[in-house]
């Protein structure tokens, strides 16, 4: 693809997202399969609300415990809070590094994502099934102090990678340089809510963009390696649930999510 193709004669994941969010940066080819995908599962914009409240509960604990150094890999468009205005609110000096492959994000990240703290906000087009070009990136190797901590936060975007030994390949990748005490926090798309969901998912593959949808023990098992905390791997609305959380039907929520030690 040429670079700043936007593609729009095709749905993309980060703009299909944005439409089911209520945002206003999709085009038609997006908001066909979006609304496609909404007959299916009319609830997912409940269930994608709840996994944005995931992020920024996952961060906020991590920022709480002490980590400055978070890298986001598929971040998707803007839309608020973002994670480095959670983070930043708990640790204003918190650097944060965000990476996505879809060119729309980048021009739109580039213009919103700015510092709310004193830290640094970087921004990385690159795909996360090439983590060496992530991790040799000056925002990385520079950004980043490799002696401390950092988070690597994968929030709905591993449904993306339909096989499990590569997405659990990229983890590994992605997270060897950093030392121990680094986490990674990654939210996925299931069905074991609700069945229906299996339409959504069809859809989003004969739109051209891959999905898969895990069981829990699938999404435990990339976290092979890594010390889950508390709760474990559980529906986003059940990890550590706000007041928000806890008025939401577990049939509507099709992702799983969770937060590791290395
Ligand atoms: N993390 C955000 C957005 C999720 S939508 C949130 O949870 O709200 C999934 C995002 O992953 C999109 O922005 C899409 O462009 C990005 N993405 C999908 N495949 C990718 C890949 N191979 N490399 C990098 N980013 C990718």
């Amino acid at each position: 693809m040429p670079p700043g193709d936007l593609q729009t004669d095709r749905p993309h994941s980060a703009r299909i997202y944005d439409y089911l969010l209520g945002g206003k940066d999709n085009f038609e080819a997006d908001r066909r399969a979006a609304e496609q995908a909404l007959q299916h599962t009319p609830t997912l914009p409940i269930s994608m609300k709840a996994n944005r409240r995931f992020m920024a509960k996952a961060v906020t604990l991590l920022a709480e415990r002490g980590v400055r150094q978070f890298l986001d890999v598929g971040t998707g468009l803007p839309t608020s809070p973002n994670l480095h205005e959670v983070v930043q609110r708990v640790a204003p000096d918190a650097t944060i590094v965000y990476v996505d492959n879809d060119p729309l994000v980048l021009t739109h990240a580039r213009a919103l994502l700015t510092p709310v703290g004193t830290g640094a906000v970087s921004y990385l087009d690159a795909d996360l099934r090439d983590p060496g070009t992530i991790l040799t990136s000056d925002a990385v190797t520079e950004g980043f102090d490799l002696s401390r901590p950092v988070a690597v936060t994968l929030i709905a975007v591993l449904q993306h990678v339909t096989d499990d030994d590569q997405a659990r390949d990229i983890i590994g990748r992605l997270m060897a340089p950093f030392p121990a005490g680094s986490a990674l926090a990654l939210s996925v798309v299931t069905i074991d809510n609700d069945e229906a969901g299996q339409g959504t998912v069809n859809t989003y593959n004969q739109n051209g963009v891959p999905v898969v949808a895990r069981s829990r023990a699938g999404v435990e098992s990339l976290f092979t390696g890594f010390t889950l905390l508390d709760p474990g791997v559980v529906p986003v609305h059940h990890w550590h649930p706000t007041a928000e959380d806890e008025g939401v039907d577990d049939a509507a929520v099709f992702m799983y999510g969770g937060v590791a030690l290395k």
